[in-house]
């Protein structure tokens, strides 16, 4: 699922091609499941317009045109975007396209078709509509500690909670957790000053990081508890070399916090 990284790197490709150029066509292949509104609604507010600018809020992607109207994209589970010339470069499962009047085409890629594009009034209110917090990115520790005090749940699930913050998904809070040293089943009412500050400090540093390996999480750091993760899907477990904490040599355990497989370092981050 494209999580923050994944798409703050498509926030980014979007900026560097299809900026201020006029939209001279927009198709989808099935309305009804790609679009929040009726396409004809979507068509004439969008036509002869560009795009100016990209805001992302957690997993969301919005997109301002030159009317103050906004698009917003929302990945689903496979949603990716492709922008290109000629025919023969169309991506696979291009479930709707913004045409532009250079002859490129900006093309919204989804094999599972569970991402939606919308049109809205403006930012805020589409993050109203979606009772979005704060961007785990620009959160600060104040902000964090206000929305967790009389929270009597384990920190894991009330992090993926996009109420309170947006863009945490299951293994970016397992790997935060882990970089601040904190037990998934840490009641978050009960986090000291420093532990929230380790928190913030180890949320800002995971998530920079895996944008700036664009979201490849093979490239990140051996320091990373996701090497661990992939025990369970590779066909030879007991080959993988990553399966100890990196700092301790404990072997990481998996376990289910919240109803989500967790994995942690029963030494580094002690309840
Ligand atoms: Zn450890």
């Amino acid at each position: 699922m494209p999580e923050l990284p994944e798409v703050e790197t498509l926030r980014r490709y979007l900026e560097q091609t299809s900026l201020h150029q006029k939209i001279n066509g927009f198709t989808t292949e099935d309305p009804k499941r790609q679009l929040a509104l009726p396409p004809e609604e979507l068509h004439e507010e969008i036509m002869g317009r560009q795009m100016v600018s990209t805001t992302r809020i957690g997993k969301h992607l919005l997109v301002a045109l030159d009317n103050g109207k906004v698009i917003s994209l929302h990945f689903g589970m496979t949603g990716d975007l492709h922008y290109y010339r000629i025919p023969e470069d169309a991506p696979r499962f291009e479930r709707a396209t913004f045409y532009f009047d250079s002859g490129f085409k900006l093309a919204f890629v989804d094999s599972r078709k569970f991402g939606r594009i919308g049109l809205w009034d403006s930012e805020e209110a589409y993050i109203k509509a979606k009772a979005l917090g704060p961007d785990a990115l620009e959160i600060s520790a104040d902000v964090l500690q206000k929305g967790l005090q009389k929270r009597k749940s384990p920190i894991k699930p009330v992090l993926l909670d996009q109420k309170l913050l947006a863009g945490i998904g299951n293994w970016l809070v397992d790997e935060i957790l882990y970089q601040a040293g904190i037990h998934p089943e840490t009641i978050a009412g009960e986090l000291t000053s420093s532990q929230l500050q380790n928190l913030v400090n180890a949320m800002q540093e995971v998530l920079k990081t895996a944008i700036d390996k664009e979201a490849v999480y093979r490239e990140l750091p051996a320091t990373f508890l996701i090497h661990a993760r992939e025990w369970d899907t590779s066909p030879h477990p007991e080959e993988n070399t990553h399966k100890h904490c990196y700092r301790c040599q404990t072997e990481i355990l998996k376990t289910t916090v919240g109803g989500r497989a967790t994995y942690f370092c029963p030494s580094c981050q002690v309840k």
